[in-house]
């Protein structure tokens, strides 16, 4: 139990701190710490300030709006305030305000029509227009004092300098957000990365980018910054007289040429609000903008006079929001992980912090050059955001928490797993084992690689199988398969998932460097796109579904225990089998060159590359021993794949397997004659004969059936160029579900559009070939 006076101290403590947080988001768009702390530190000064009502301090944040304003901004009386919305942060609490609403009406709550829409997440901005002109423009300021941005708000594409149509108010003041569209916040914030390199500083969130941008005092600099305005009150209206419901006078607003979100809906009781926050929170990902939660407002607008309203909002609309995106937490280490194709990922393990609904016990740090332009340290104070499935990410360090224990981050020099050496590419932020097929970390994905069916197509070494056959010690690199016995491969038992995960936490327990297991983990791709990383474990359903897949496969009942379903072990290959993956793996000893040169997995040596360099060369030594020159000579490899195969070959590890591979059973080698004079005609039709050959491609939402990276990796295969943007040299765009901005640019230039219907058609086609 505290006493009175600490109370009184932490209230007055948390005035001044809360004050200083708000002073550093409204008036300096610079927030040192994330919503979910402030709202935190918010909601405790309202406990104590609700024990103590004498002692609120006059300058208690709970009783004022916003900030003060830019003193470079010259400043707007609003005729009527500017109020915020007081918040509601789960079902309870909705049920309360809802309750409040429908006793205030004494009504019964199904009764009460309510407007719903997005809460957008940006900066409130009123709009005066005079005989349908845009006259004024401002800030919410304090409520009563805002800043006049007429200047800046006229550079916003959407917002309208006239009015629209034949019933213009002579005056009409309306009300909405001002916010950045995603691809326009990463479009900013790509400019000052180009511009200003590792020290950019970027804008945190669209949010503070909107904000910062709207409130430029040049607005030339608030033009260079493309943000987006929608409508969500009309405030005062005289000249034309205005529905009775707030949906109404929305849809009016939008007749005069007002833009207005179009997921606002209406309805009647809480069931409704469940329904549209459930499904919002569900499309929130999709959405091309930022949403922090739900507003609800009573429709009838003759029914906000009965409710009225408290000190800083209305009482006839609350904010529902949603879990937050970004908390503070502690950096306790940092350790290095190998990825599936080298990729050395730093990976921040936390203190674990709830974000989003899930416990966040790692994040990452993508690279050498992001720790650089984070400036983080061990031990640091970080703010960690993570929004949707995206994995979680250290957006900056809380600076001002520094206590002078915190520790540099140091970069291993070789590889933590193999010892190899990394090599760095000069036009990539990613650093990489160079150890290939020898270095556990990428063994597995390579044996996968190897025996796949357009490589090797050895059948029967399932995933699951190589697995166990490298738990095992039987598959130490992709040459032990040939010295693989019947005796060894008929005694394996499949490797099965013995716990599912209960899907609440993102787990670091996978993401060991080396840990062969973290192979089954949810990978992301690095942000420059070049390279993976597995960051946590699988999640739940995914999970649950590979761990049936192997109880089916091992004709198991897979009974439910303790109410949590189980795979049971696995049965073992058996005799039968083996002697069909032994004469599997004879049959793939005399594969073709090109097959022979895929299935090694050099780095951006798809299938199409390994065609071209298996008409190249007469054989894998003159390969191997080809320089970037002699592999620049040759039409269609350029520069970076050239690198790659040098470094491949350069690399000690590779050439002992690949001499192993090469040199006869005899001499106790795998046996593997790569048939030069023969290129597998079916592959060279196959990859030559394809709409994907030489094309650039675009990727754009999502699809149904694989992840882009997935898509990514066979359209290479087929000889594609996959871009991250669309551009006149696009030749085509592939677009899933909720395609956005990428899919309307497509259909702007005329380029090419293919859905997820017709991409499988074509690779079901290519692959019967
Ligand atoms: P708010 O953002 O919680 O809600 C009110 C605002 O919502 C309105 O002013 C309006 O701009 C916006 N809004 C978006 N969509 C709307 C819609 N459809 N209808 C009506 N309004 C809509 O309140 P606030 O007073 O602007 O800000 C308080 C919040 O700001 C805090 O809860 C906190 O999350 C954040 N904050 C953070 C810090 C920090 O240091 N990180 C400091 C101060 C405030």
């Amino acid at each position: 139990m505290t006493t009175r006076t600490e109370d009184l101290k932490e209230m007055k403590e948390l005035v001044a701190l809360l004050n200083r947080y708000a002073d550093e988001y409204y008036n300096q768009d610079n927030p040192s710490v994330p919503d979910a702390e402030y709202d935190r530190l918010y909601r405790r000064l309202k406990e104590l300030e609700k024990q103590y009502p004498e002692d609120v301090q006059p300058d208690s944040p709970t009783h004022r709006v916003g900030g003060s304003g830019k003193a470079d901004l010259e400043k707007f009386e609003h005729k009527i305030p500017m109020l915020s919305l007081d918040n509601v942060f789960n079902d309870d609490e909705l049920s309360d305000f809802v309750n409040r609403v429908a006793g205030g009406l004494s009504r019964d709550e199904r009764e009460v029509e309510f407007c719903a829409e997005p809460k957008l997440d940006g900066l409130a901005l009123s709009l005066i227009y005079q005989n349908g002109v845009l006259i004024t423009a401002a800030t919410r300021g304090n409520g009563r004092i805002g800043e006049n941005v007429t200047a800046q708000a006229k550079t916003i594409k959407n917002i309208p300098l006239s009015l629209k149509g034949d019933r213009i108010p002579s005056y009409l003041e309306v009300r909405g957000e001002v916010f950045m569209l995603h691809k326009d916040f990463e479009a900013a914030n790509e400019f000052f990365r180009k511009r200003d390199g590792v020290k950019a500083k970027l804008y945190a969130n669209p949010r503070n980018a909107a904000a910062g941008a709207l409130r430029q005092t040049d607005p030339a600099e608030t033009a260079k910054r493309k943000l987006t305005f929608n409508a969500y009150f009309v405030t005062e209206c005289v000249g034309v007289e205005l529905p009775d419901t707030h949906y109404d006078r929305l849809m009016f607003a939008a007749s005069l040429g007002l833009p207005v979100n179009r997921e606002i809906k209406f309805g009647k009781g809480i069931a409704f609000l469940r329904e549209y926050f459930a499904d919002m929170q569900n499309r929130r990902m999709d959405l091309d903008y930022d949403i922090d939660g739900i507003v609800y407002k009573v429709n009838s607008t003759a029914l906000w006079d009965v409710l009225g309203f408290v000190s800083r909002a209305p009482r006839f609309a609350i904010a529902h929001k949603f879990p937050a995106q970004e908390q503070i937490t502690t950096l306790n280490a940092v350790d290095f992980q190998v990825g599936r194709t080298g990729a050395i990922t730093p990976v921040a393990r936390l203190e674990p912090v709830q974000v989003a609904g899930v416990t966040v016990s790692n994040a990452t740090l993508h690279n050498v050059d992001e720790i650089e332009r984070l400036g983080v340290k061990i031990h640091d104070r970080v703010v960690i955001r993570r929004a949707g499935d995206v994995i979680p990410q250290v957006m900056r360090v809380v600076t001002e928490a520094r206590t002078g224990n915190e520790k540099d981050i140091v970069f291993p020099t070789c590889c933590p797993v193999c010892g190899s050496a990394l090599e760095r590419m000069p036009d990539e932020a990613v650093i990489r084992c160079t150890g290939g097929l020898s270095c556990k970390a990428q063994l597995k994905e390579s044996i996968c690689h190897f025996v796949s069916n357009k490589a090797m197509d050895i059948r029967g070494l399932g995933d699951r199988n190589i697995e166990s056959m490298i738990d095992l010690g039987l598959i130490n690199a992709v040459n032990d398969i040939y010295h693989l016995t019947l005796e060894d491969i008929k005694n394996v038992s499949q490797k099965t998932d013995d716990e599912p995960n209960d899907g609440d936490s993102v787990n670091a327990d996978s993401v060991n460097a080396g840990d062969a297991s973290s192979e089954d983990s949810v990978s992301g791709q690095t942000p420059d796109g070049t390279g993976m990383f597995d960051m946590f474990d699988m999640p739940a359903s995914a999970e649950k579904k590979e761990a049936e897949k192997a109880a089916e496969t091992a004709g198991d009942e897979s009974g439910e225990e303790n109410g949590t379903r189980r795979a049971k072990k696995a049965k073992i290959i058996g005799e039968k089998a083996a002697v069909k993956i032994l004469a599997s793996i004879d049959d793939s000893r005399t594969r073709p060159f090109n097959r022979f040169i895929y299935a090694l997995g050099i780095r951006e040596v798809g299938e199409n590359t390994a065609m071209i360099l298996a008409r190249e060369f007469e054989n894998i030594y003159e390969l191997m021993s080809a320089d970037t020159d002699r592999l620049l000579s040759i039409k269609d490899i350029g520069e970076v794949s050239a690198r790659h195969i040098v470094n491949f070959f350069r690399e000690k590890h590779n050439q002992i397997i690949i001499d192993d591979l090469l040199k006869s059973q005899l001499l106790g080698g795998s046996g593997v004659i790569p048939q030069k004079v023969k290129p597998d005609e079916a592959d060279l039709e196959r990859i030559k004969d394809n709409p994907f050959n030489h094309k650039t491609i675009v990727l754009t939402g999502t699809l149904a059936s694989m992840k882009r990276d997935e898509l990514k990796a066979i359209l290479q295969g087929y000889g594609a160029t996959v871009s991250g943007s669309v551009s006149a040299k696009t030749h085509l765009v592939i677009a899933g579900e909720a395609a956005g901005s990428k899919l309307d640019k497509a259909v702007k230039l005329g380029v090419q559009v293919m859905g997820e219907d017709e991409l499988l058609k074509i690779l079901g086609e290519l692959e019967s070939l």
